[in-house]
């Protein structure tokens, strides 16, 4: 069984507020005895509470990709007109 090991960026992932769009949703410890069970969320802005099979806010890890390497540019390119 090869092992390889990858390095990674974590991220934190946030579920911002249906309701205020501003807010963000935080996890309390409380859970719907419902199949699968969802986690009690309440907005940290408008109070709203919403449930939903995760908890957030959650940590994910992305795997850190090598950066791209670009040639450099040996003509000047003819720059288009800025908005
Ligand atoms: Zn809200």
């Amino acid at each position: 069984m090869p092992i390889k090991k990858v390095e990674v960026v974590p991220f934190l992932e946030k579920w911002i507020c249906d309701s205020c769009g501003k807010g963000e949703m935080e996890s309390v410890n409380i859970q719907l005895l419902s199949n699968p069970p969802k986690t009690k969320h309440i907005c940290n802005n408008c109070g709203k509470v919403e449930y939903s099979l995760g908890a957030y806010p959650t940590y994910v890890f992305v795997e850190k990709k090598k950066p791209v390497v670009r040639k450099p540019r040996t003509r000047k390119q003819k720059q288009t007109g800025k908005p």
